[in-house]
């Protein structure tokens, strides 16, 4: 039978918000060593809004616009819902074909013929196109566009922290846990975030895979490795750590399918309450 002690510890979860789905999880918690986190939508609120407008010569504005949003309707990534807002409403008379998402990239599909490309610049480099190198340079959030081949410009958007983020970090590492974070958002701007919230240890440019080859390097030092992530493009990293804990509100279906912890309200604050419910329940029961 299980013990009063766990119920105790997922009753005072539940009322903290946060939903264990089982008591092996509150066990497994409570000896975690680092708390690997994924950037957008986990620390940073994962609302989007565009910045600015680069439109590179030879092309039009609104026609690249037009494009981007056509494309962008295809997905549910964070980055595409703030394209779909700035853009407006969106062409009727465009004809996409073989529309393709590529996960950590963005999206591929045929216009009239001719490929159109959005996402990051790894996207156009796969499909060997060559962008402006200034374009590099920015801390933002890049959006590029190319289109038959040639880099026709690109978007920069923003998000912003979640106010509780810092709190969280500086909770965690007095507990003596080292925070992570993780994204397949560009090095530049996840060195950003990482410098803002003083968070030891962080890596960009990481495609889906890469995020997974990560945890498993982290646990083969023997360390017992939660991962919190957003969703989006996160449910194999969720299944391979020990504990895999997903924020509820804004995350995909899937990751929460496969979590074993879910923070309802998607406050990164409730990662170390979580932690200590774990630590406190295991006092009771043992
Ligand atoms: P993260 O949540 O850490 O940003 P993702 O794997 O979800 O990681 O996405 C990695 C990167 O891929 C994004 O930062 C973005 O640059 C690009 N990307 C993914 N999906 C899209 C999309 N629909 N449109 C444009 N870019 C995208
Ligand atoms: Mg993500």
């Amino acid at each position: 039978s299980i013990p009063l002690g766990y119920f105790g510890g997922i009753g005072a979860a539940s009322r903290h918000g946060i939903l264990f789905k089982g008591s092996n999880f509150l066990d497994a918690l409570a000896t975690i060593r680092q708390v690997v986190m994924d950037k957008t939508g986990t620390l940073t609120k994962g609302v989007f809004t565009v910045q600015e407008v680069f439109i590179s010569e030879g092309f039009d504005r609104a026609e690249v616009l037009a494009w981007t949003h056509a494309l962008e309707r295809n997905s549910t990534h964070p980055v595409a819902t703030a394209i779909r807002e700035y853009a407006g409403p969106v062409d009727d008379t465009l004809r996409l074909e073989a529309v393709e998402e590529i996960a950590g990239y963005g999206l591929s599909a045929l216009l009239d013929g001719k490929q159109l490309l959005v996402g990051n610049f790894k996207l156009l480099d796969r499909f060997g196109v060559n962008y402006d190198a200034a374009a590099g340079h920015t801390t933002q959030t890049v959006v590029a566009v190319g289109y038959d081949g040639r880099f026709a410009g690109y978007l920069t958007i923003a998000d912003e922290l979640k106010p509780d983020a810092a709190k969280a970090i500086g909770e965690l590492k007095t507990m003596g846990i080292v925070p992570t974070m993780l994204s397949g958002d560009r090095t530049a701007v996840v060195r950003e975030v990482a410098d803002k919230l003083d968070i030891p240890q962080a890596y960009g440019d990481l495609l889906p895979e890469d995020k997974a080859d990560k945890i498993k390097e982290l646990k083969a030092f023997n360390y017992r490795v939660a991962f919190v992530g957003d969703g989006v493009n996160d449910a194999p990293v969720v299944a391979l750590s020990d504990v895999g804990i997903a924020m509820g509100g804004l995350g995909s279906d899937a990751t929460i399918e496969t979590a074993d912890v879910v923070i309802q309200d998607d406050m990164p604050s409730k990662i170390p309450v979580a932690i200590r419910i774990g630590k406190a329940t295991r006092r009771i029961v043992w």
